[in-house]
């Protein structure tokens, strides 16, 4: 695979081990044009970066090996793990992103995530449940990749997980609410078993991580809300963890 090498200085300059490598945040650049996307990740004065970049051409760019801790994921909680730069490998796709006209991902560009995540997944033991989005991990600020983004053609290539109902199921339980309170209280033990953060949180937090949670495993509507769709959905991940 041809990686075309670049230099990005935003990095921390302590090392890190093989073994601390668990997982691939995948983002959205949400600028303008490509070329002021790498120019930002390249800038010492913006403080950002990440691993890689893939253009819509699906050509990859390598600006921070990846034993170096990139600049990417932020405040970021994921299970056990709290501001995951340390454990993870950032992968930004050029896309305009919900602020400039959000588009959808190019599928060359898809396919080049594919086949570069298939190398580091093999390279680091990344179990597929730590695939995730910046959204995921940092729901209360983030919206990247964003419901465009195909989480189930990556899932249907063993990068990530998914549920296992096919759309129509699914269709009859959308916008349901038959959630008795014991059963609000288990989907967000099931939302925290998959791995995003619910404790401690106000209202307003706990509707931005339904959103991040309908961003990724339920694209078709993303309003916030409690419905019985997502409780199937959580159900089903959490045994999948
Ligand atoms: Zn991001």
């Amino acid at each position: 695979m041809k990686i075309i090498h670049l230099y990005s200085p935003n990095y921390s300059r302590k090392k890190r081990s093989i073994n601390s490598i668990k997982f691939i945040i995948i983002h959205y650049t949400g600028i303008q044009s490509e070329r002021e996307s790498i120019k930002r990740l390249c800038n010492p004065r913006s403080k950002v970066s990440s691993h890689y970049l893939i253009n819509q051409k699906g050509e990859i760019f390598n600006l921070i090996k990846d034993l170096g801790v990139a600049w990417h994921a932020g405040k970021s909680r994921w299970g056990k793990y709290k501001n995951l730069n340390e454990n993870s490998i950032g992968i930004e796709l050029v896309n305009k992103g919900h602020a400039f006209g959000y588009k959808k991902f190019k599928k060359k560009q898809i396919l080049s995530l594919i086949k570069l995540s298939k190398i580091l997944v093999k390279k680091y033991k990344i179990k597929k449940k730590y695939i995730l989005g910046h959204s995921d991990i940092a729901p209360l600020r983030k919206i990247d990749p964003g419901e465009k983004f195909p989480w189930k053609y990556l899932a249907s290539k063993k990068l990530g997980i998914w549920h296992q109902y096919n759309n129509v199921v699914l269709k009859k339980n959308r916008k349901i609410n038959i959630l008795s309170k014991k059963n609000k209280k288990y989907f967000f033990k099931n939302l925290n078993k998959i791995g995003y953060c619910v404790s401690g949180g106000n209202k307003s937090f706990l509707i931005k991580t339904i959103k991040a949670f309908q961003r990724h495993f339920r694209k078709e509507l993303i309003n916030g809300l409690l419905d019985q769709e997502c409780f199937m959905i959580a159900q089903d991940l959490s045994k999948k963890v």
